[in-house]
């Protein structure tokens, strides 16, 4: 049984009278002269700040995403989304988080910025989890558990049954973060929003849809925790170009499809190729744009990279991805030229 919300969110956060600006009390008047919000009448249009709930993008998106617009948070990058629900649910000092180990490590860092402990478990050896595992992790001050799917930095989709599990079963809130779903066959929990009260689902802007520059992330929940974070985020946290470019992505939507393909097609072309270098000695199986690949030395290889011009992500110091290197798909141009200086690789 999921805990009620007021249970579930920070007593100061629940009562807290949000930050009203002089955008949000006129909304839906037709004026032609703004003197309420201490703007400069000159240089437009960038004198104006931007529409603080960026209703002409929730419009947009809420159609391609078949997710109402009271569903929808936007921040700056899903990093901002993910800070948020700790500051919205987490006590410092008393609440905890569970989170599977290894994962996006932004999790921990909002975790620690926020004083929160954060529980970590690992991940079995083909990178899935125990539903049973995690939720033996928890106690009566957890307050968010954690999943990502397509895992960072692991590449593969979590088992649905494991999570349906933890949706059912947990009585705090589940955070999934789908900011690689585009690229997986797994269909996304956003049609599952409904049926979860204590689902939040991130996806962004920085991967399919190739804007990683504008910083434009997405939380999707029920509209009253949707409510939460919009009360307590800066007034206009998504600046204006962000929101005209991404307007501008949201038409280009056969584009974006397109991207995903091509990635998906180079992916598959360069763990082939990968198999064949002397120096790899495990590819994994990836759902997402980027694979993980354990190497005879990662240290080594990723410094003759770097020399080379060529930067890749060292993993090896993390949870069982010991001499293990994340690559990102590129272009053919550039995952060749990738091939090429691994296959000249002296070691
Ligand atoms: N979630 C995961 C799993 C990621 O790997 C990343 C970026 N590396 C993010 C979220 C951050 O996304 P954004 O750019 O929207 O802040």
């Amino acid at each position: 049984e999921v805990k009620t919300l007021q249970e579930l969110t920070r007593p100061n956060i629940w009562k807290l009278k949000p930050y009203s600006s002089a955008r949000d009390e006129y909304k839906g008047v037709t004026a032609s002269v703004f003197l309420d919000a201490n703007e400069n009448p000159y240089n437009t249009p960038h004198n104006r700040y931007p529409d603080p709930m960026q209703c002409e993008l929730k419009t947009l998106l809420s159609k391609i995403k078949k997710v109402s617009p009271e569903h929808i948070f936007l921040g700056n990058g899903s990093d901002e989304a993910i800070d948020l629900v700790f500051r919205a649910f987490c006590e410092p000092g008393k609440d905890n988080v569970v989170a599977i180990d290894p994962t996006y490590g932004m999790y921990q860092v909002c975790a620690d910025v926020n004083d929160v402990e954060y529980r970590k478990v690992l991940l079995d050896d083909d990178f899935q989890f125990s539903a049973d595992k995690l939720l033996a992790a928890t106690d009566e001050h957890t307050k968010l558990i954690f999943l990502c799917s397509p895992n960072n930095p692991t590449g593969n989709d979590l088992l649905r049954s494991e999570i349906e599990k933890i949706l059912c079963q947990f009585e705090g809130l589940v955070m999934l973060d789908e900011a690689y779903n585009d690229f997986s066959k797994a269909p996304s929990f956003l049609e599952e929003l409904d049926k979860y009260p204590n689902l939040v689902v991130f996806q962004t802007f920085s991967k399919a849809w190739g804007c990683a520059a504008i910083r434009l992330g997405m939380a999707f929940a029920s509209k009253e925790i949707i409510d939460i974070l919009n009360k307590i985020k800066y007034p206009y946290n998504v600046n204006q170009l962000t929101q005209q470019q991404a307007i501008a992505m949201l038409h280009k939507h056969d584009e974006i499809e397109r991207w995903v393909k091509t990635l998906k097609e180079e992916r598959d072309h360069l763990e082939a190729e990968f198999e064949k270098l002397p120096c790899a000695i495990k590819l994994f199986p990836s759902d997402a744009n980027f694979f993980l690949v354990k190497v005879t030395d990662a240290v080594k290889i990723y410094n003759y990279l770097v020399g080379e011009g060529i930067i890749v992500r060292n993993r090896h110091n993390i949870s069982l991805c010991c001499n293990c290197l994340r690559v990102t798909v590129g272009t053919r141009v550039e995952n060749n030229t990738l091939l090429a200086t691994l296959k000249k690789y002296p070691g």
